[in-house]
């Protein structure tokens, strides 16, 4: 059986600026994808600071989080099974041009930074990520009348 993971999954600036919100939500909700937790976030220099670390060498790093404080970004917690690969399968490789298409990458965007989402890429990125951005009491446990359907519990 597989595991029922959570991911942390943030709608980047551009994807608020070209009303792409509702099309990215949709392509989660209709795989199954349980919102447990959805919320506005103002970047800050620190937040970003931390959440692209791995990126501090980088030439383009000043401009990839002046890109991520343009606009709040929407954040949100899904949880699925494998929901972290799951997630990233769906949002496509890091460079547009080169995810495949049926990803939201490919098929709405173009280029970086502007590449529409960020997706936590592992259990560890998962949990510190959930941690940095979600309370607790923000991520919620909540019963669907279609979770028997989907997780395919109890047919
Ligand atoms: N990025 C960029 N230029 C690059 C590589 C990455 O602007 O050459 C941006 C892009 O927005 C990307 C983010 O930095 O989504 C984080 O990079 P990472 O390698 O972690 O890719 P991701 O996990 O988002 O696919
Ligand atoms: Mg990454």
């Amino acid at each position: 059986m597989a595991d029922k993971q959570k991911t942390l999954v943030l709608l980047k600036p551009d994807a608020l600026q070209r009303d792409l919100l509702g099309e990215i939500v949709g392509r989660f909700e209709r795989k199954g994808l349980k919102f447990v937790a959805m919320k506005f976030i103002r970047l800050s220099d620190e937040m970003l600071d931390e959440h692209y670390a791995h990126l501090s060498d980088k030439p383009f790093f000043a401009s990839l989080k002046a890109f991520m404080m343009q606009t709040p970004v929407v954040g949100m917690v899904l949880e699925g099974y494998d929901a972290i690969s799951e997630v990233r399968k769906i949002v496509g490789s890091t460079n547009p041009r080169e995810a495949d298409a049926g990803t939201i990458r490919a098929d709405l965007s173009m280029n970086v930074p502007s590449n529409l989402i960020h997706a936590s890429d592992s259990v560890e990125a998962a949990d510190t990520e959930i941690k940095r951005f979600f309370r607790e009491e923000e991520i919620f446990d909540y019963e669907k009348i279609t979770d028997r359907y989907i997780f395919g519990e109890g047919i």
